[in-house]
């Protein structure tokens, strides 16, 4: 993550703190980094590791407020991928759209500038938008092989009758 994205949610971080007369623990600077300092999904214990290896410990209850005052700020989204919690760094993301197996649960980003654009210009009532998630939901190449594959083999035992 770019440094200038680093320095710029710290500001909207600085700006809420300070707003609210809370108190600037450097454990919610050290959260902010290691969720900006990750690349794509994470989870909680994820995050922890990423914290401990900074050698920053961090109680699990401490983590989850934390996050959930990010979710607040909108400086990270939270996904929830069959059933499955992730998190992932908000802030000057590009947008993008995830596609998510249903068979084994793989999620890939795609960027669809076409939907972007389309949702940037969408006038929405009453509303003023900050961003969006989407998910397509389908399935993979690799599990499209195995199916075909499958599919090819009961084909081929049922010629050899
Ligand atoms: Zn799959
Ligand atoms: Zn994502």
């Amino acid at each position: 993550m770019k440094e200038n994205v680093k320095a710029k949610v710290r500001e909207i971080l600085d700006n809420y703190l300070e707003l609210r007369n809370h108190r600037k623990t450097p454990e919610r600077y050290a959260i902010l980094d290691a969720v900006y300092s990750i690349k794509g999904h994470f989870s909680l214990e994820q995050l922890s590791e990423t914290l401990l290896a900074n050698n920053f410990r961090v109680s699990r209850a401490t983590l989850y407020n934390t996050i959930r005052l990010f979710i607040e700020l909108r400086l990270v989204v939270r996904h929830n991928f069959q059933g499955v919690t992730l998190y992932e760094a908000y802030y000057a993301s590009n947008n993008h759209c995830h596609q998510i197996c249903t068979i084994c649960g793989k999620i890939t980003e795609i960027s669809l500038p076409g939907v972007t654009q389309s949702i940037n210009e969408a006038r929405l009532r009453r509303f003023r938008k900050d961003g969006f998630s989407l998910y397509i939901y389908g399935v993979c190449s690799s599990c499209q092989g195995k199916i075909t594959k499958r599919k090819n083999k009961t084909q081929s035992l049922r010629n050899q009758k």
